[in-house]
């Protein structure tokens, strides 16, 4: 079974490393990957370059051993999308099961994604969300999901012993941190000691990343 825990990572903070961990520990499994999506040149706006992110993400992971980077939409370069990583990934792990990890706040935009009716043919899903998640939005994204072609599991061993087309919501706990807090005490010029790794810290300094 592998796990591969995508996102925007701009820039990593210790909300996504503590859940990477969580979902390694879960699922028993040796290695979560963090695969970051390349960001086109113009889409950058306020965010760092793919290289930036990627920089720091190698940073962040570096004396994790249960976390591992894969760089392959970046390095993909223009007019990448994660469809084209998850047939990559299948083909790499032939029958083997593939789940794909994310947040709620993910998931729900998750129809818009390109080609997002051919996922349910690659990977699973695997739905970090709060039990106490009001149960008319849960029944609202469980919809939008079952219509994309997946059906809910209620059991790991579901995911384990299929490949695809499976999505579990698992409930862990979730640190209270965004990028987008990040980025907007960067703006401010307050401290982001903590909420991201020291390293990462003096990275975003260093390369004076997310000013204005
Ligand atoms: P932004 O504020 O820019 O949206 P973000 O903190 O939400 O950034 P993303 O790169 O958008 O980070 O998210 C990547 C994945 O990490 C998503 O699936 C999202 O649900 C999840 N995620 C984001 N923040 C946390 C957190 N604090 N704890 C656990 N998972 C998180
Ligand atoms: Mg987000």
């Amino acid at each position: 079974m592998k796990i591969v825990f995508g996102g925007t990572f701009d820039p990593v903070h210790i909300g996504h490393l503590r859940m990477a961990n969580l979902l390694a520990e879960y699922f028993s499994v040796e290695e979560v990957a963090m695969m970051p999506c390349y960001m086109a040149v113009h889409k950058q706006g306020v965010g760092a370059s793919s290289e930036c992110r990627l920089n720091m993400l190698s940073l962040a992971l570096e004396n994790d051993r249960l976390l591992s980077l894969d760089r392959r939409e970046c390095l993909r370069g223009k007019a990448s999308y994660t469809v084209d990583s998850l047939y990559e990934l299948r083909r790499e792990l032939g029958d083997e099961s593939l789940c794909l990890a994310m947040g709620t706040d993910a998931a729900n935009g998750l129809p818009s994604w390109y080609r997002a009716d051919e996922f349910s043919g690659l990977t699973h899903l695997v739905i970090m969300s709060r039990s106490s998640l009001q149960s008319g939005e849960r029944k609202m994204l469980t919809e939008k999901l079952e219509l994309l072609g997946f059906s809910q599991a209620t059991t790991l061993k579901e995911l384990k012993t299929t490949a695809v087309g499976k999505f579990i919501y698992i409930d862990l706990p979730r640190l209270d941190i965004s990028s987008t807090y990040i980025r907007k005490r960067i703006k401010q010029g307050l401290s982001i000691r903590y909420p991201v790794t020291d390293a990462v810290s003096a990275y975003i300094c260093d390369n004076a990343l997310y000013q204005n």
